[in-house]
């Protein structure tokens, strides 16, 4: 399977998923029919984690072929990933927690055989063994597959859950620091206390067409533990008043200026901001290189529009002084970079979707659910 690192490959792929396949999502989504056969869900996910194609203009597309009700449950979809980072943002200290739990973990099984034999693809469970190896080899998941991987990490292997996420962050071309911890917080079961995700045989059988053998799980565990609970973070995400000709910065992991809120706006200078190094969790070689290729498509598109701009590492950011401006970056390594750095010369800019859409996550996704047709109407 090819992710091609280019809007204009990504924004096909999107052209082409919702002409032949977004009629059967619904009924075919939870289907993983194998690293060859995706054509019934979108494989949109690496290019809308980088900013690389809008949410929205995903969703527009979607309903200028089908109608709201036709389309309900790809536009919810797309839109979890909205409401997992406005859930994040109002509680970042799931997201600091997280890496303080993380460089302890790695630390206490750096030498243990079983986290070994589970990176490695080595276990005696041959599904899981076959996801190990296609995430490497594709740095993608299907998603009913990350819950049965996650369920199978956390509960036959019993491995903690703050590994593999690190797992799939190293490997994933859209690896998010919201989607992928609360993906895997959820199947825990300590995202909704209590609740926990339990993969079975029979459901991995039906969803995969039976293409695997051996599949001895622990269908009886109960959920991990935690009494940890965060309370909300009243924060505002209000933008700060944008002077004319100033410096604009755009994070890897927030492009395609030319679809964001700001793209009427005259800045006299545009750094695309790189990171390779600066990150709590090391990203595969593949993984850099998809951003990285990523970053010099969107150069390549400021260019043309005579826009002047420059890929610059994340570093580079210390020896600026003056007052810039930056696509917020959201919750994760780049926002962190900032603050440990302390670079309060960086004023932040909000998406207007994000701005309206998170006030609706301080609860649960069935809550925030409700929401979704005001939330289409307004910006639809
Ligand atoms: C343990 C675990 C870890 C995950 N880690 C990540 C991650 O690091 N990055 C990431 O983008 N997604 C993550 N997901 C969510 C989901 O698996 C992927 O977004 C989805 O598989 C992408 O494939 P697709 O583009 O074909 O999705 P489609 O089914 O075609 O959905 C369309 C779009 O909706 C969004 N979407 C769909 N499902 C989800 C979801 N559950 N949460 C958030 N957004 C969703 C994606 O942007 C996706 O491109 C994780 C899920 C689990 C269970």
């Amino acid at each position: 399977m090819l992710f091609e690192a280019s809007r204009a490959k990504a924004v096909d792929k999107l052209n082409h998923f919702i002409e032949n396949n977004l009629l059967e999502y619904s009924k075919l989504r939870n289907f993983d029919f194998g690293p060859s056969n995706r054509s019934n869900i979108s494989c949109l996910s690496p290019y809308i984690t980088h900013g690389a194609l809008n949410e929205l203009e995903v969703i527009d597309k979607s309903l200028k072929k089908f109608s709201f009700v036709k389309n309900e449950k790809f536009i919810q979809e797309v839109l979890w990933r909205v409401y997992w980072k406005g859930w994040l943002e109002l509680r970042p200290n799931v997201w600091s927690d997280y890496l303080i739990e993380l460089k302890k973990l790695r630390n206490e099984f750096k030498n243990n055989q079983n986290y070994i034999d589970a990176i490695e693809g080595k276990t005696n469970l041959e599904c899981f063994n076959q996801w190990v190896n296609e995430l490497k080899e594709n740095n993608y998941l299907h998603n009913h597959t990350r819950m049965w991987f996650a369920s199978i990490w956390i509960f036959t292997l019993e491995l903690p859950w703050q590994l593999g996420a690190e797992f799939f962050m190293k490997h994933l071309y859209d690896g998010d620091a919201a989607s992928n911890t609360l993906g895997w917080r959820w199947v825990a079961g300590v995202q909704t206390q209590g609740k926990h995700y339990l993969a079975s045989e029979w459901n991995i059988n039906k969803f995969t067409n039976n293409r695997f053998k051996n599949i001895k799980l622990n269908e009886n565990a109960t959920p991990i533990f935690s009494n940890r609970t965060y309370p909300i973070n009243k924060k505002d995400f209000i933008n700060s008043e944008i002077l004319e000709n100033q410096t604009l910065l755009i994070f890897e992991n927030n492009m395609a200026f030319e679809f964001s809120d700001f793209k009427e706006h005259k800045f006299k200078k545009i750094f695309l901001i790189s990171n390779d190094s600066n990150r709590s969790i090391e990203l595969s070689e593949k993984v850099l290189k998809f951003k990285a290729n990523l970053l010099k498509d969107q150069k390549i598109r400021l260019d043309e529009e005579s826009i002047n701009c420059e890929i610059i590492n994340i570093n580079d950011l210390k020896k600026i002084t003056e007052e810039i401006y930056a696509l917020y970056p959201t919750v994760g390594e780049n926002l962190d970079f900032i603050e440990i750095n302390q670079l309060k010369n960086i004023k932040f800019l909000y998406r207007k979707l994000d701005q309206f859409s998170w006030q609706y996550c301080n609860k649960g996704f069935f809550n925030f659910k409700n929401y979704i047709p005001k939330i289409i109407t307004k910006f639809n």
